[in-house]
């Protein structure tokens, strides 16, 4: 079952397996083998020739992972899929495809902490300079900031740990108006909540660490194509250049455009920087993930509705200062969160407690339901300080500019009892601020 004409639930629970490919077993079979026979050497010519898709070799491709890939791509209407060790690998290797030989990705201060942090310091070493711009709510004055060489526009849907929501429209057509592709890190919302796609976004990539696939074990990334951009040639040489390793069965070299059309991104992203650079998922941890995704609507509704109930909860609490969620109708982003995300804005939220440093990191340690850790999305209630771990790596400047004060505790809502989360929280605002 592969066609994208069933409905979200029946997609997450059977797009990309057919169980009589795979000796009709029903649940994914978790194909643990490095390599694939390659039946004899004229299949193998067929192989190497790209005339015959085989599994060849489990660093490139496998048959678990490859479920996992089309269950994806089904989910968001996207053309293919490619999953990956982790979420920050799925960034690298976007960025490093777009902006291969140098040029610039703009992008706003409100990013993941990692991202942030990897574009400030890591990616640049590698001739990919990276904008950060103030203006990403502003698109006339955002325009000003696209320069020739920039190769995309890079955000998220909505960003962690503030709930600072892009308006994907809107960038969708500045970014389509230059020539470039809208970037999308939708970890946070799920193909459950939002379809980039949809709304003109041409990568989006996720981390499936987190409530994708929402059990807290597993680190995993994936990045999708729409297969729609049309790749400019002037502005993207890397994916019309001809490389012999895409030769034909006459040893002519080719391109990846040549040779896979409208998935010429998502496959040079495979070809070039999956296989050599390596961040390859394993098959177990493509299986734990699927796992995951069959109960993605029902996890995220749960965790939605507990989120309305803890925001409420904040919103009348004497011991907090401000509570930073899309859905508030305090936020800045209320408007664009009732246009995107009708169906809820996720289940991370952030508050600026009514104390002290001190006080707030004894509110973390009196807390009993929420485990203290770095993640997100898991069907476990969690906490951190955004300052300290999360984005420990932002310099006092950085903080300012990603509005990230020193008061601020991240929540992460999971599955539990609502009512057992407030009494929770409401025992540990009493101990830290008595
Ligand atoms: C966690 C996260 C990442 C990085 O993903 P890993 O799987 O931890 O490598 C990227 N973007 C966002 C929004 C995230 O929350």
């Amino acid at each position: 079952m592969s066609g994208n004409k069933h409905k979200f639930d029946t997609l997450k629970i059977r797009a990309g397996y057919n169980p009589k490919d795979h000796n009709y077993a029903v649940s994914v079979p978790i194909y643990q083998t490095a390599s694939y026979d390659l039946g004899g050497t004229e299949r193998a010519n067929r192989i190497v020739s790209f005339q015959e898709d085989a599994w060849l070799y489990s660093r490139i491709n496998n048959p678990t992972v490859d479920v996992l890939e089309k269950r994806v791509a089904a989910l968001d209407g996207a053309a293919a899929g490619l999953a990956l060790s982790s979420g920050m690998a799925a960034v690298t290797y976007t960025l490093f495809v777009l902006a291969e030989g140098g040029g610039r990705i703009l992008t706003s201060p409100y990013l993941y902490g990692g991202t942030f942090d990897s574009f400030k310091s890591i990616i640049n070493r590698f001739n990919i300079n990276i904008d950060f711009s103030k203006n990403i709510d502003n698109i006339k004055e955002l325009e000003k900031e696209i320069k020739p060489d920039t190769k995309a526009i890079f955000i998220e849907s909505i960003s962690n740990p503030n709930g600072a929501v892009a308006d994907i429209e809107a960038l969708a057509a500045l970014a389509h108006k230059h020539n470039i592709p809208l970037v999308v890190d939708n970890t946070i919302a799920t193909p459950y909540l939002f379809n980039p796609i949809q709304h003109g976004a041409d990568i989006v990539i996720y981390s499936a660490t987190k409530a994708l696939s929402g059990h807290g074990n597993v680190i995993a990334g994936i990045i999708l194509d729409s297969g729609a951009f049309k790749w400019d040639e002037k502005k993207f040489p890397q994916i019309y250049k001809k490389h012999y390793t895409l030769r034909d069965d006459k040893n002519n070299p080719r391109s990846y455009t040549e040779v896979f059309k409208n998935l010429a991104f998502i496959d040079k992203a495979r070809m070039d920087y999956l296989n050599y650079f390596g961040s390859t998922l394993g098959a177990f941890d493509a299986y734990l993930v699927l796992i995951g995704i069959e109960t993605l609507s029902e996890r995220v509704q749960k965790q939605v509705s507990n989120t309305a109930k803890i925001l409420e909860y904040l919103e009348k609490s004497p011991y907090v200062a401000k509570v930073n969620h899309p859905t508030l109708k305090s936020s800045d982003y209320y408007g664009l969160a009732l246009k995107y995300f009708p169906k809820g804005a996720g289940s991370v939220l952030s508050f600026e407690i009514k104390g002290t440093l001190e006080q707030g990191q004894k509110f973390i340690d009196a807390l009993k339901i929420f485990t203290y850790l770095a993640n997100i999305g898991d069907a476990k209630s969690l906490v951190i300080d955004p300052f300290k771990v999360t984005h420990g790596e932002l310099t006092p400047e950085d903080l300012e500019l990603a509005k990230i004060p020193l008061n601020l505790i991240r929540l992460s809502i999971g599955l539990e009892d609502a009512d057992d989360l407030t009494a929770d929280l409401d025992q540990a605002f009493k101990t830290a601020l008595k």
